[in-house]
């Protein structure tokens, strides 16, 4: 099974994980992972290190999602750093062990660069990778989208056409970036369907716990926080029901689109289990 049959047959939920940096927080994860398990996801897929600094962690913490848990292990990709036979290489032995689900990203720049710069003779765009895993036969490709258009992009437009390309060369599903307000998921859709993409979108959804976050997001992502959600998060005393709060209103996005009729939902769930365990809870 890859991920992309997964969609349409019924709802498909999964998570975000990125291998933890201490003994501690695989701990941690392990345990978040043993509560979420339970909700039975269709995959979970495991982030690739800015720069690939996790390259060879990735892995492994694929191969124990599929071992320990059997769940099936999406992998992230990225261009960062590496010309064309390293990236050959990387595929191939993600092949070898059995993992044939990829996201198949470009990667950011590096901290305190504003510019993509491609290694020689690497890839420039996430399209470029598309097409060059296409060739190799067996993969289920996965891209992101982005609701509120990418950082880099000059409009929402742009960049819808930089997806299709995407797409064009061989994608089987998108994920989104996270994001607040349905009403850009909705005009987002609206958009690429017109532009003649057909493809599973899964909305990427991360409820805030905490005003530190909320931070680190919108200004990391570009995702915005909608007026309705800041006031609601200005209004509260402490930090408990900030979490509350931005649980709460998790629940009514995940229920709006929902019925909307989004295919599946992916959590970021930042290797915790109590804040999407609540949604999913409510959503049930
Ligand atoms: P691209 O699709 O290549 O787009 C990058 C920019 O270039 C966009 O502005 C696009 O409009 C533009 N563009 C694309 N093609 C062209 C073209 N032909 N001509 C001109 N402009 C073009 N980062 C990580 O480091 N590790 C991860 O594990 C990771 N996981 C992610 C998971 C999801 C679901 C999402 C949404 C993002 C993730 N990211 C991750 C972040 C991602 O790497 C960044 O958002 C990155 O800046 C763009 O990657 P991309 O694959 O979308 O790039």
């Amino acid at each position: 099974m890859k991920v992309h049959e997964l969609y349409g047959k019924e709802f498909v939920l999964s998570y975000e994980i990125f291998p933890p940096k201490t003994p501690q927080g695989e701990i941690n994860l392990r345990a978040a992972l043993g509560e979420l398990a339970a909700y039975r996801p269709g995959f979970i897929s495991v982030t690739y290190g800015a720069g690939g600094s996790t390259r060879d962690k990735t892995l492994e913490l694929a191969l124990r999602i599929r071992g320990e848990f059997g769940i099936m292990p999406l992998v992230h990709f990225t261009c960062v750093g590496a010309n064309r036979t390293e990236i050959e290489r990387y595929i191939a032995e993600v092949k070898s062990r059995g993992l044939t689900n990829i996201l198949a990203l470009r990667g950011d720049p590096p901290q305190g660069e504003t510019r993509f710069v491609p290694p020689a003779d690497g890839f420039s765009y996430a399209s470029e990778l598309v097409s060059f895993i296409r060739a190799i036969n067996g993969f289920s490709i996965g891209v992101a989208g982005y609701p509120e258009k990418h950082l880099e992009a000059a409009s929402l437009d742009a960049d819808i056409d930089n997806l299709k390309r995407k797409v064009d060369a061989g994608a089987n599903f998108i994920i989104t970036q996270l994001f607040y307000n349905n009403n850009d998921f909705y005009e987002f859709m609206n958009r690429i369907r017109r532009k003649g993409i057909n493809l599973p979108v899964v909305p990427g959804i991360m409820p805030v716990t905490n005003r530190a976050n909320i931070e680190k997001v919108t200004t990391m992502c570009g995702a915005k926080i909608p007026g309705e959600l800041a006031q609601r998060l200005a209004a509260c005393g402490n930090v408990d029901s900030v979490c509350d709060v931005g649980i709460e209103y998790s629940v009514e996005q995940c229920r709006e689109l929902k019925s909307w009729g989004v295919p599946g939902m992916h959590f970021y769930i930042l290797n915790k289990s109590q804040a999407v365990k609540r949604v999913i809870d409510a959503l049930a």
